[in-house]
């Protein structure tokens, strides 16, 4: 049964998101055509959906066009072949390439420019987790446009969340929440390569997972209300002392031989701050100093 009413849907790009998204729409009963660069891959798509030689006539007619490609200037390689703004005329166009909020802004430009209605999207999942409670999308552009293909979309995301008009905000929450997670994660690796190191099986120290995802929960929340009223001071624990910690995390890297780049770049990051008088204030007020050059 179709999620919504079904619509007439175009998938520009069979790479391992653009196959999943097509799936899902297909799933959800909608009438989906493919389109790829190597067709052989728009015709392994399967479940349903319609692979098109041309691209052209896969998005003529349609209602909804996801593009889904390696980065915006294959995206606007594609979009600038002959015909295809004009069979785009009319339709809404999902761009879900990941990109940052200046791509973002050129792909609106080049949209209002031949007449088509633009939202700007951020998958947050892998392929496996399409169309499931755990793949979230994020969404810019007109509110309108939005709330026209809204159920539509749920097909690919039950978490379908609109960030906001400027368009540019769903690859600016995407950008900030990646960096959150590659930053976090390069951590947890290094930490795990100093266990090992000091010949501490890592499972000891993954273990504990919970102490460490509790205590940046914690401190993004402090962050958050310190941002908020520009006001960081406290009495938990000073800059400074974070700052000898992260000394004794540089130390043991050294002693131990691994890689130290990663906790000199803490260091560095947590000393300017303490070298801008603001050492004895709690550890968000590292903000200051990132919010300018
Ligand atoms: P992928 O499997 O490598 O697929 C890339 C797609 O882009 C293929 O369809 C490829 O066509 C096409 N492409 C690349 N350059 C092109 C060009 N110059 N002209 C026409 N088509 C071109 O990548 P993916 O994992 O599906 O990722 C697609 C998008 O989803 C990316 O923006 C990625 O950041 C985003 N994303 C992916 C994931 C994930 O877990 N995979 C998660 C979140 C977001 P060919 O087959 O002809 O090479």
């Amino acid at each position: 049964m179709p999620s919504s009413r079904p619509a007439k849907i175009a998938v520009i790009g069979s790479g391992l998101m653009g196959s999943a998204l097509a799936r899902a729409f297909a799933a959800a009963g909608h009438d989906v055509a493919v389109w790829n660069r190597t067709s052989s891959k728009a015709s392994a798509v399967g479940g349903g959906t319609v692979a098109f030689e041309s691209l052209t006539k896969a998005v003529s007619g349609r209602e909804l066009v996801v593009v889904s490609l390696s980065n915006y200037a294959a995206s606007f390689e594609v979009l600038s072949a002959p015909g295809v703004a004009a069979a785009l005329s009319g339709t809404t166009l999902v761009q879900l390439t990941s990109g940052s909020p200046s791509d973002a802004r050129a792909g609106l430009a080049w949209a209002k420019e031949h007449g088509v209605d633009y939202l700007d999207a951020a998958i947050l999942a892998y392929p496996s987790f399409v169309a499931t409670d755990y793949a979230t999308v994020y969404y810019a552009g007109s509110r309108p446009v939005f709330d026209r293909h809204a159920d539509t979309l749920q097909s690919i995301a039950k978490n379908s969340v609109y960030v906001d008009e400027k368009i540019g905000a769903a690859a600016t929450l995407d950008c900030a929440i990646l960096e959150a997670y590659y930053g976090g994660s390069l951590a947890f690796l290094h930490a795990a390569a100093m266990c090992k190191a000091e010949g501490l099986d890592p499972k000891a120290f993954f273990a504990q997972k919970n102490s460490f995802l509790g205590l940046i929960s914690v401190t993004a929340d402090a962050a958050q209300g310190m941002i908020e009223k520009n006001d960081f001071t406290g009495d938990q624990c000073s800059l400074n002392t974070h700052v000898a910690a992260i000394e004794h995390i540089v130390r043991l890297s050294q002693d131990a031989r691994i890689s130290a780049r990663f906790p000199k770049e803490l260091l560095d990051n947590y000393k300017r701050a303490v070298s801008v008088d603001l050492g004895s204030q709690e550890l968000p007020a590292v903000f200051r100093t990132l919010t300018q050059d």
